[in-house]
C-alpha cells in the first residue's frame, strides 16, 4: 500500500481548498469513511472533502502524484462498497448537496453528493420532480450514473433520460460540461456508464410537474398464495397507464408499521405497491380490480405527499445494514419464472431480505436502446432485484447464498444482460461486459480511452480503456 509522507500531506493540507481528513482525526475520519453497506469497513489513507470542482481537481492531482488509488463517494450507497477503499484517496462529495431549481425552465441543478431526498425536497417546493430512487437517502450521483429507476420511470423514464447536462472533473483535472452539444460522447457514456469517466460535481435535470399529493395502495398476500399473488401483480402492473407505477415486493416480511394488523407483523408474503400520479378516481379505478381479484391479507390505501412516497421504503434499508444484491432483466414474467420465485422465497433467512421487482414500461421504453449507455435493455418489462439485507454478517451470509441460488434459478428466464450495474455487489469483468453487451461496452471502452486512458477511476463497475493506436 502506498504510504504518504507526513510532509507531503501537510503541504496538501495547506494548499487544498476543501478539508483533508485523516485517521488521527478519529470521529470525523470514521464518520467520513463510513458507507451505507455495513459489510464494508475501509480505511482510506486520505479523505479529501470537496466543496466544488477546483477541490476535486486538486484531490485528483495529489492522488495521482502520490500514486494513490482514487475512490469517489457520492451518497455512499453502492452495494459493492467501492466508494471507499483501503489506502486510497477518497474524494468525499457529501457536502456538495445544493439543489437549485429554475421553475420556469423546469430545470434543477444538483450537487454530486446530494441525496434523493435533497433533490425531491427542492423540486417539490415548485410542484416539480424528476425520477430518482425509491429510497430517499440514496445518492443521486451513483444512481443517475448507472441509470436510475424510480416511481416515476413509467411517467418520465430513467433519471438519465431526464439528464440535460453534467459538470465533470476529468482525470487530467479539466472541468468540462457534458451535454448533447458539449462532449456528446462523454455525455452518452455518463448516462449509464457509471463513475468511469470523471467526477460529476453537478447534474442538471429536466423536471415535470408531479404532486404534491399522490395516491398509494399497498396490498399484501400471505406467502402460501405466492403463485396467485405474483401472477396478479404481474397482470396488474404491465398495463398501468403512464400516470401510475408499481413495485412488486416479493418475499416481503410485513413491517411492524401502524397500518399492519399486529398479528401480521413480520409475516412473510408478497406485496404490490401501486403509486398513482393522477386523480383519486383514476387510482381507485386501477386498484379496485386488484383487491377484487384476490382479497389481500391487509391493505393500506391513502393519499400522501410525493416526498412521503419517496421516503416510504427508507426504513427497509437503514444506514449500516449488511447487504448483498443481484439483479436480472426479464423481457416477460412467465408463469414458469413465477414458479421459480415462489419456490425460493420461503427460503430467505432475514426478515429484511426481499425481492423488489420493478415492472417497466411507458416512458422507460420510449427511449432508443442506443441513445444512452444504460446497461439494461429497453425492451425488458421487469427488473428483478434480489436484495439480501440483514442486521449482521452471519444472517447475511445465509441470504447471500439464497440470493445467488435464486439468481441462478431465474437466469434461464432472463434476457442476456447480467443485471443492473447499480444493483450489483460483485463486478466480475465478464459480468460488466455482459451487462452492457459487446457493442455498448466497446463504445464505452473507446470513450474511456479518450477521457481516462490510465484508468484513474477504476473503483467502480470498471470499463477498461480500449487499447489505443
Ligand atoms: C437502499 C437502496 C435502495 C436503492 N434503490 C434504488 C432504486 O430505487 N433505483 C435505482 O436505480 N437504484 C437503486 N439503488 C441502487 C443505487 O442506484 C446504487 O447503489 C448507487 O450506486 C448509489 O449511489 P451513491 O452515490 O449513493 O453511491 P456511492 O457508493 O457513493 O457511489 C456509487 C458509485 O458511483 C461512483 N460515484 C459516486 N458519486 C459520483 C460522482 N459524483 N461522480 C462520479 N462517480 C461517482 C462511486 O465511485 C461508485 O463507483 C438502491 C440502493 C440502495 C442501497
Amino acid at each position: 500500500m502506498t504510504q504518504v509522507l507526513e510532509s507531503d500531506l501537510d503541504a496538501f493540507r495547506a494548499s487544498f481548498p476543501g478539508h483533508v481528513i485523516t485517521a488521527p482525526e478519529g470521529a470525523a475520519y470514521n464518520s467520513a469513511r463510513s458507507l451505507w453497506n455495513g459489510c464494508f469497513d475501509h480505511y482510506p489513507a486520505v479523505i479529501a472533502r470537496c466543496f466544488g470542482p477546483a477541490d476535486v481537481a486538486a484531490a485528483i492531482a495529489f492522488a495521482r502524484q502520490q500514486g494513490l488509488e482514487i475512490s469517489v463517494r457520492g451518497g455512499g450507497h453502492s452495494f459493492s462498497g467501492v466508494s471507499a477503499a483501503d489506502g486510497s484517496l477518497m474524494i468525499d462529495l457529501s457536502q456538495l448537496r445544493e439543489v437549485i431549481v429554475d421553475p420556469v425552465a423546469r430545470r434543477a441543478s444538483c450537487g454530486g453528493g446530494a441525496t434523493g431526498a435533497d433533490l425531491d425536497a427542492a423540486c417539490q417546493e415548485h410542484g416539480l420532480a424528476v425520477t430518482s430512487g425509491t429510497v430517499s437517502h440514496t445518492g443521486v450521483a451513483g444512481l443517475t450514473l448507472g441509470g436510475g429507476f424510480g416511481w416515476l420511470s413509467r411517467t418520465m423514464g430513467l433519471s438519465i433520460d431526464n439528464l440535460a447536462a453534467a459538470e465533470v472533473v476529468l482525470a487530467d483535472g479539466r472541468c468540462v460540461r457534458a451535454s448533447e452539444e458539449d462532449h456528446p460522447d462523454l455525455f452518452w457514456a455518463l448516462r449509464g456508464g457509471g463513475g468511469n469517466f470523471g467526477v460529476v460535481t453537478k447534474f442538471e435535470y429536466r423536471l415535470q410537474p408531479i404532486g404534491p399529493e399522490v395516491h398509494v395502495a399497498l396490498f399484501f398476500w400471505s406467502l402460501d398464495r405466492s403463485v396467485e399473488a405474483l401472477r396478479l401483480c404481474r397482470d396488474a402492473s404491465v398495463d398501468l397507464p403512464r400516470g401510475a407505477s408499481s413495485i412488486i415486493a416479493g418475499g416481503l416480511s410485513a413491517p411492524p408499521a401502524p397500518f399492519v394488523p399486529e398479528q401480521y407483523h413480520l409475516a412473510p408474503g408478497n406485496a404490490l405497491i401501486v403509486a398513482g400520479f393522477s386523480s383519486a378516481e383514476q387510482h381507485k379505478r386501477l386498484i379496485d380490480p386488484i383487491r377484487a381479484a384476490l382479497p389481500p391479507l391487509f391493505e393500506f390505501v391513502t393519499p400522501m405527499p410525493y416526498t412521503a412516497l419517496q421516503q416510504m421504503l427508507d426504513d427497509s434499508a437503514p444506514w449500516g445494514i449488511h447487504a448483498y444484491d443481484k439483479s436480472l432483466y426479464l423481457d416477460d414474467l412467465s408463469n414458469e419464472a413465477i414458479d421459480v420465485v415462489a419456490k425460493h422465497l420461503p427460503h430467505k433467512n432475514s426478515p429484511m431480505s426481499f425481492m423488489p421487482i420493478f415492472p417497466m414500461g411507458g416512458a422507460y421504453r420510449d427511449v432508443e436502446d442506443s441513445a444512452t449507455a444504460f446497461g439494461g435493455s429497453r425492451t425488458a418489462r421487469f427488473n428483478f432485484d434480489i436484495a439480501a439485507i440483514a442486521p449482521n454478517a452471519e444472517l447475511l451470509a445465509a441470504d447471500r447464498a439464497w440470493a445467488r441460488a435464486l439468481w441462478d434459478a431465474l437466469r434461464p428466464h432472463a434476457n442476456e444482460s447480467a443485471g443492473y450495474v447499480n444493483l450489483m455487489s460483485e463486478y466480475e469483468e465478464d459480468r460488466i461486459r455482459s451487462t452492457y453487451g459487446p457493442a455498448k461496452y466497446d463504445r464505452l471502452a473507446r470513450i474511456k480511452a479518450d477521457y481516462d486512458p490510465d484508468n484513474v477511476f477504476h473503483l467502480n463497475a470498471n470499463i477498461k480503456p480500449a487499447p489505443t493506436g
